[in-house]
């Protein structure tokens, strides 16, 4: 493997240290410690102001700003304007001066740095020792959470101790509008009003082109503070007190800040304010304790019920827990309008986007684990529905084509390579529906918001489709695959075969319902005017579809690729890395090398269908030509690593998915965190060393043990029943919770699983 881990956090099993700050680490610690609850988020800056390198990114879900898509040459079905998740207010802003020196750690003289996230309680901690040009010396200590219970408050609380002295520290507090990154010329934001009101400043911002709404309020709460003073300036609003500081005393305040992100159909200002308010004045006045105990208390309850446990190696325990602590932080189904951005809430590379990663990679999280959040996502996909039926058009076809990357349901990447070539995310979400609808048992999803999708996506398909002039057969030409390095190639095997899936279960949904549920049946072929012709096209088409494989199993990526030039590529140096960076473009697109797996995500996902040999054949021939550019990569690997018994492959393709972030392997987690990656990472444990595949909705395990394991274990929620899984070095164990109990298959034979008496314990049958 070409990359290398950059170690710089110290490991604990239940939180991420930094002991010492190195500047040049400065945003990649702020990506590592972004704190979000779904609603919001922020990266883990340092609120009192810094002159170094940095990106003070607060995020809103969903909450983005417009630009224009400038073509040099404009063609049909370009992409004109792109909605990005936009930088919005700074609601931990926060200055600190004694004797008219303000701090900041790039100049001020500071000891002692230690920043930890507690993963457990999901907290962000920070202390350090300051001195003060004038000789004095304060330790100050500043903690933050993003309410878990409460998805509008955050809070913050800051402590001074002076060391040598006693006397006054001045504070201005506030909420600040006038942030932005690096790409942006100046914030995206007009204030529209900002007031006092009792307690509470509050302040209402405009996003300038795309015309969405942020209240932003605050209320600061303390015993040791002077008279405050309102402080107003261009869109910011706060206030100005002098904390009383006593030697060997530790003085703080807290700051609640209650948000309200009016949604992209909200046009009314006055309803946002009068909204943001009302939840002002509800919440602000809650304790600092009180929000702490309640936030708590939900991650207690998800450490509970889904924590993974690895014994005999810390690294990768971090690893996992940062992983599943990322997932919810990012997502946890409070809302049906959001869904998950590349980035989550840590940064604004890929514009707070979705991607087909929801439904290929994050979906089985939520499906073992939150049954609720899955189908939000989906439901989320089915709002957005008219807006992929409307792309379909843009791209001279019928039915709907799912956006490669939107924040908004309408396409939003510029790079008309990606958003008019890759057309798999239809394919994606279709796989999505039938994982969900099959694992969850959700017909009423399935047979009614389901099936609708379903058939707008195989009508789609079929406006796309062609077929060869020699043989007949069907295949797409001119396309992307999921491998961004080949583009514009036919016959892409993955996509090819995705299609052919989505058809055959699209059909077979409406055989069930003809049985089922014909009244259903009968209001979705009305609603979307579905004729007998076109299924029976849609039959020819998967019957008569193309898949490039050769006589031993080898499947060709794409047609011609078995011809283009090899290359090594243990042989590019890390300094090389990202690719995109530093090779001109077209030369990442010449060779047989390729960005994340095509036809190893093809035998990931539709694993049932191909036999072990298959597997082998084809991970032989493609591991050692891919790069894992992307960070979707790695956990496939390992996956498939495992099932083939390359246990040593499985597990370095698994320290990488699980620390890509936290050793930064790629060198870009200062632009936020990888989250597709972390949801990997979980399906790395569970579909990788677990073994565990769902036949039917039937759950099968295989489990091996890393050599470097003492053992793991891991839980899943399966219809209303808990199931335990540990695996040490010895033996499988396997039970439910309650009085549950399950058919599950191990090593290929089938028990009733139960608590007590029926708990299972076998012996490990392979990677020890
Ligand atoms: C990958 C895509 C992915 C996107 C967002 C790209 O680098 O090639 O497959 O959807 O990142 O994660």
């Amino acid at each position: 493997m070409a990359k290398t881990a950059d170690k710089y956090f110290k490991v604990d099993p239940w939180a991420i240290i930094e002991e010492g700050f190195d500047p040049s680490k400065g945003r990649v610690a702020e990506s590592i410690f972004s704190l979000g609850n779904e609603y919001m988020g922020v990266r883990g800056y340092f609120e009192e102001g810094y002159s170094g390198e940095r990106l003070v990114g607060s995020y809103f879900n969903g909450l983005y700003e417009e630009t224009e898509v400038r073509h040099p040459a404009v063609y049909k079905g370009f992409v004109h304007k792109s909605r990005d998740l936009t930088n919005a207010v700074d609601w931990l802003y926060t200055r600190i001066a004694v004797d008219g020196e303000t701090l900041d750690i790039a100049k001020s003289r500071t000891e002692g740095f230690k920043r930890k996230l507690d993963l457990k309680k999901g907290v962000l901690i920070r202390e350090f020792i300051w001195h003060t040009n004038s000789g004095k010396k304060l330790k100050i200590t500043f903690e933050r959470f993003t309410s878990m219970a409460v998805h509008n408050l955050g809070c913050q609380k800051i402590s001074v101790e002076p060391i040598n002295f006693s006397g006054k520290v001045s504070i201005i507090s506030g909420l600040d509008f006038t942030a932005h990154a690096d790409w942006w010329k100046d914030s995206n934001w007009d204030c529209l009003k900002k007031e006092k009101t009792g307690d509470i400043y509050a302040i209402l911002g405009k996003t300038r082109v795309s015309d969405l709404y942020l209240f932003s309020s605050f209320r600061i709460d303390s015993g040791d503070i002077s008279e405050k003073q309102v402080v107003e300036k261009d869109r910011f609003i706060g206030v100005s007190f002098e904390l009383n500081a006593e030697m060997g005393r530790i003085s703080s305040f807290t700051k609640k800040a209650v948000n309200f992100a009016g949604k992209r159909h909200v046009k009314d200002p006055e309803f946002v304010w009068n909204k943001g308010l009302e939840l002002a004045e509800k919440y602000s006045p809650v304790s600092y304790e009180d929000a702490f105990r309640e936030h708590c208390a939900y991650w207690d309850n998800v450490w509970k019920n889904l924590d993974i446990v690895i014994e005999g190696d810390p690294e990768n325990q971090q690893g996992i827990r940062f992983c599943i602590f990322q997932l919810h932080q990012t997502y946890h189904g409070g809302d049906p309008d959001l869904n998950i951005g590349a980035k989550g809430l840590t940064g604004e590379a890929y514009g707070g986007k979705t991607y087909w990663d929801t439904e290929a990679y994050c979906l089985q999280f939520y499906i073992f684990n939150n049954p609720r959040a899955a189908r939000n996502l989906l439901e989320y996909r089915y709002r957005l529905l008219p807006q992929a039926m409307e792309r379909a058009k843009e791209l001279d076809c019928e039915g709907a084509c799912y956006p490669i990357s939107s924040i908004d349901g309408e396409e939003g990447c510029g790079a008309w390579q990606h958003s008019s070539l890759q057309i798999h995310v239809s394919a994606s979400v279709a796989y999505g529906i039938q994982n969900y609808a099959t694992i969850c048992q959700d017909r009423e999803f399935l047979y009614n918001q389901g099936i609708e999708m379903l058939i707008q996506i195989c009508r789609f398909y079929a406006s796309r489709v062609q077929q060869d002039p020699i043989t007949s057969e069907f295949g797409f030409y001119g396309v992307m695959g999921v491998d961004e390095f080949h583009m514009m190639v036919n016959n892409n095997c993955f996509l090819n075969y995705m299609v052919k899936k989505t058809i055959d279960y699209t059909l077979s949904v409406m055989d069930e319902m003809a049985l089922n549920a014909p009244s259903l049946l009968k209001a979705a072929r009305e609603k979307t005017g579905l004729g007998e012709d076109e299924t029976l096209f849609w039959k020819r088409i998967k019957d008569n579809m193309y898949i490039p494989r050769k006589e031993n199993g080898l499947f060709e990526q794409h047609d011609g690729f078995f011809r283009l030039p090899h290359i090594d590529i243990d042989s590019i140096p890390v300094t090389d890395f990202p690719l995109y960076n530093n090779w001109s473009y077209d030369r990442i697109y010449r060779t047989d090398m390729i960005k994340q797996p095509d036809v190893l995500m093809m035998l990931f996902m539709y694993n049932q269908d191909f036999d072990l040999e298959t597997k082998r054949i084809n991970y032989e021939y493609y591991e050692p030509r891919c790069i894992h550019e992307s960070s979707l990569s790695p956990s496939i690997h390992s996956i498939l690593a495992a099932e083939i018994g390359r246990h040593d492959d499985a597990y370095e393709f698994f320290r990488f998915a699980t620390r890509l972030d936290l050793d930064d392997y790629n060198r870009n987690t200062n632009e936020g965190l990888h989250i597709t990656s972390i949801a990997a990472a979980w399906m790395n444990i569970v579909y990788g060393f677990g073994g565990l595949r769902t036949k039917d909705g039937n759950l099968s395990l295989n489990p091996s043990i890393p050599a470097a394991w003492k053992s793991y274990s891991f839980r899943l929620l399966y219809r209303n029943c808990v199931l335990h899984v540990k695996i040490d070095r010895e033996f499988v164990q396997v039970y439910t919770e309650g009085n549950k109990e399950l058919m599950v298959v191990i090593y290929g034979k089938e028990y009733r699983i139960g608590n007590g008496d029926k708990m299972l314990r076998l012996p490990l049958k392979s990677g020890k």
